[in-house]
């Protein structure tokens, strides 16, 4: 059979309706996704996979990011608010700054759902889907001693603190789980912080900003490090602040055979992490299957949505200074070279 250029158009166009038709089907409703950053390999999987599983579901999905700037984030949220989502999907920015603009999606009787960070000073919010943060920390400093070789090993060891950025409670959460491993060690001298840099107000990154790590880790090395002493292990809560580190340190001659890479933690299995990993330039990540996470917020409002009750299994960790968020938790998985290929790659998480 032979067809006209004129009727393959036709046909095209005739599939194309076809295609889109579920589109006219009867919406569940609008969702709003309001994502922090495409910067981060993390939030641009999240907000596929929460688009993908809402649309499964029936809903229609209005899927943001802000590029990191606050003010964007609050007109993006806005603009759903206006357009009438009835569930709001938020990982924020700055955690204390959507107060008002949720009390407006209260009154339109919108729930909101905070994604992975904490919404903070707010009475409206609904509830938390995220992971054990406070575990993500321990996981990471455990994964420093034993990247370090302790308690066979007994250092002492010298180790450099970096926390994430100040607005996102997460950050907290990842530091004091971490230091709730380190602290005792720094007390007992086995590790010892070398420039003095300790704290939340000292060793955050706002921004989570890569470059704003490196610079720090480069300030440190010159007024600290110049005497020959060596950095042993470095606690990042992120990897792409990891990468930023590992510049630094690659700047001054770490990684060659007489000046080994001190151990340096992660957290979300960004692919260029897990190849440093393989390189054996990062020592570990956190893995967090933010699959799962879209999976089971997608569910999460759902049921909101058709007056089911939720999965929660979390109902004191989270006060986000006006009301304790009932949460769902999900499990965080260190990874290092031993485990990787099983846990990131066979799961399909990272391509090989
Ligand atoms: C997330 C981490 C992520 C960090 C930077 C945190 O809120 O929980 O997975 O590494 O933000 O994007």
């Amino acid at each position: 059979m032979r067809f006209t250029k004129r009727a393959i158009l036709a046909l095209a166009a005739a599939g194309a309706v076809a295609l889109s038709a579920p589109a006219f089907a009867q919406s569940k409703g609008l969702v709003g996704i309001a994502m922090p950053t495409k910067s981060s390999l993390r939030w641009i999987s999240d907000g596929n996979e929460l688009k993908k599983a809402l649309e499964a579901k029936g809903y229609t999905v209005d899927l943001q990011y802000a590029e990191d700037d606050i003010p964007n984030q609050l007109a993006q949220v806005e603009n759903m608010v206006t357009k009438d989502a009835k569930v709001l999907v938020i990982a924020a920015i700055d955690g204390t700054t959507l107060s008002a603009v949720l009390k407006q999606a209260a009154a339109k009787g919108a729930k909101v759902v905070a994604y992975d960070r904490l919404i903070r000073d707010s009475a409206n919010v609904d509830y938390y889907t995220t992971f054990d943060n406070f575990k993500v920390g321990v996981l990471q400093a455990e994964s420093l001693l034993k990247g370090l070789g302790y308690p066979e090993k007994k250092g002492p060891w010298n180790i450099e603190l970096f926390g994430g950025s100040p607005d996102d409670n997460n950050a907290f959460f990842f530091y004091d789980g971490a230091m709730s491993v380190l602290q005792p060690l720094i007390d007992q001298k086995v590790l010892v912080v070398k420039s003095g840099q300790m704290g939340m107000k000292t060793v955050g990154t706002l921004r989570w900003d890569a470059a704003v790590a490196q610079a720090r880790m480069d300030n440190i090395l010159s007024a600290r490090y110049s005497d020959g002493g060596r950095v042993d292990a470095v606690l990042a809560p992120y990897d792409g602040l990891s990468r930023g580190i590992i510049s630094s340190l690659r700047g001054v001659g770490y990684g060659s055979a007489n000046q080994p890479w001190p151990i340096i933690s992660g957290q979300d299995a960004e692919t260029p992490s897990v190849k440093a990993i393989i390189a054996g330039e990062q020592y570990s990540t956190v893995f967090k299957d933010t699959r799962d996470l879209a999976k089971v917020t997608a569910e999460l409002v759902d049921d909101v949505l058709n007056k089911r009750e939720p999965k929660i299994n979390d109902t004191k960790t989270y006060n986000n200074g006006v009301k304790v968020v009932p949460s769902n938790l999900l499990v965080p998985v260190s990874v290092d070279k031993s485990n990787y290929q099983k846990i990131v790659v066979d799961s399909g998480y990272v391509m090989a």
